[in-house]
């Protein structure tokens, strides 16, 4: 028996994140080769096969490379298959394990409404699928720590955690993890990476866009769970951990939870929120509406690499710009001989942008021609796509790939979620009022007052 997963069951297979992003997904591992035998979709529709391949030809045609006739599509279709069935009833389970015969650790992918998960797991469970399974839980991972920690009890009640995988698609994206390589295999980072260069981190994800209609889904949910609790508290994680014995996922994860538990709790007074003007007039959003559409975060890590540096998140919808970077601004020399006593010269910084046109830039400080000795600003920037022809790996695909091989590396673990939770969990209820800040703008000005490092917000 190999430890490859040779079926995929896709719980939710007619909604909005298979349409969005798994079939596109699962059509790159069919380019690659890489797609199991069997993929089952299961939902309430009154769908048979011949629908499901139809929804994922639109969303090949809409979300994927735009093609339902390229080689990669066609072997796809022809390995999906529909069971409509309730989650709720034990012999929608039943059916799925008759059709599940002789499949080898099946992974068994739950993109259902977290209200669902439950009931997903108890049906697996009446019919013993748990016992040689995989089970995929996606995003969120509760609505607080109590959430989590309920619901890593309900999933480990029956599955070990060697099972469980917990999407965070960020984990999966490239972008991030060439941020991770270029961190631990670069030695000239090691002896600077800490308090005694570093003056401060700041870590942004703004999108020039709205709600997208999703307001309704918007107004459970807030900037704070949407983003900050799982993306960029895993980005977070990723520029201040320790460098782990090995790259593997025990290790990884191991540094990944020790620094977020060592990050201090967050306090009212550590966040700004906002809201931008027009919020509450969108469909599903209540007239009175407080859930920030913007936050802004001061946070502390107590160890010794990080005392004393502050590393801010901020992230919003409707800013000018969509975009996500990290910038390290480390300290300014001792003594400045050569800067422009008007003009005090930037400090050397690292600058990860993440999207769009991925780019690390490290701004360092040069002799300005002419007579005079006289530092002045470069950048020396390295464009990620000098090297890389034709679309890059989808986290999804990738995702999938790791989980059909049983490598949890890219995964969160059940203590990495309630250690990010726990960061959060006090400003969930007790917060400032969300400050209401125009379209098109960085936010409300209350959020300058939150950053102290030279130069406020890199805008
Ligand atoms: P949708 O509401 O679009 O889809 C829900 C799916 O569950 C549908 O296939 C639906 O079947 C099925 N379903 C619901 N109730 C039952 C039931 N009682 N019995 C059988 N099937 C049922 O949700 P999304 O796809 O948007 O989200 C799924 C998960 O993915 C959620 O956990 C969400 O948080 C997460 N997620 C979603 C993202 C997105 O972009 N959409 C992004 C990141 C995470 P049918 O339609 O046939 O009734």
């Amino acid at each position: 028996m190999s430890d490859r997963s040779d079926a995929i069951v896709l719980f939710g297979a007619s909604g909005d994140l298979a349409k969005k992003m798994l079939f596109p997904a699962l059509v790159q591992l069919a380019r690659d080769d890489l797609l199991p035998g069997r993929v089952i979709g299961v939902a309430a529709s009154d769908w048979d096969d011949a629908e499901l391949r139809e929804y994922a030809r639109q969303s090949i045609v809409e979300y994927g490379d735009g093609d339902p006739d390229s080689p990669a599509a066609i072997r796809l279709l022809s390995v999906l298959s529909y069971l409509r069935g309730d989650y709720r009833r034990s012999d929608t389970f039943v059916h799925l394990s008759e059709r599940l015969d002789g499949a080898e650790l099946p992974l068994l992918y739950l993109a259902v409404p977290p209200s669902l998960f439950a009931s997903v797991v108890a049906g697996v469970v009446g019919v013993g699928l748990h016992e040689h399974s995989r089970l995929v839980v996606e995003k969120p991972f509760g609505r607080d720590l109590d959430g989590a920690r309920q619901l890593n009890k309900t999933v480990l009640a029956s599955f070990p955690e060697e099972a469980v995988f917990r999407i965070d698609h960020y984990l999966g994206k490239e972008e991030v993890l060439d941020l991770l390589v270029f961190r631990l295999a670069n030695t000239v980072l090691e002896p600077v990476w800490n308090r005694n260069y570093i003056d401060s981190v700041q870590i942004t994800m703004s999108e020039s866009f709205g709600v997208d209609g999703r307001g309704r889904f918007y107004e459970e949910v807030g900037a704070l769970r949407d983003v900050v609790q799982n993306h960029l508290l895993q980005v977070l994680s990723l520029v201040a951990m320790e460098p782990p014995i090995a790259a593997d996922a025990r290790a990884l994860r191991d540094e990944k939870v020790k620094v977020l538990r060592a990050v201090r709790a967050l306090e009212p007074s550590d966040l700004v929120r906002g809201q931008f003007t027009g919020y509450r007039d969108e469909e599903g959003v209540a007239g009175d509406s407080d859930v920030e559409t913007y936050v802004a975060l001061r946070l502390s890590i107590d160890s010794w690499r990080w005392a004393g540096v502050p590393f801010y998140i901020r992230t919003g919808k409707h800013l000018p710009v969509t975009a996500t970077e990290v910038l390290i601004e480390f300290k300014q020399p001792p003594q400045m001989f050569f800067a422009d006593a008007d003009a005090p010269p930037h400090p050397n910084h690292l600058l990860f942008r993440l999207k769009p046109g991925e780019q690390v830039t490290l701004g360092m400080q040069i002799n300005e021609a002419g007579e005079q000795l006289r530092s002045r600003n470069i950048d020396l920037t390295y464009e990620y796509s000098q090297e890389h022809e034709g679309p890059r790996q989808l986290a999804y695909a990738r995702l999938f790939q790791e989980a059909m091989d049983g490598e949890q590396r890219l995964f969160a673990r059940a203590d990495g979620v309630e250690a990010a939770w726990r960061i959060v969990d006090r400003v969930l209820t007790e917060h400032p009022p969300a400050h209401a800040y125009g379209q098109g703008t960085w936010g409300p000005p209350a959020a300058d007052d939150l950053i102290t490092c030279d130069g406020g917000w890199h805008n």
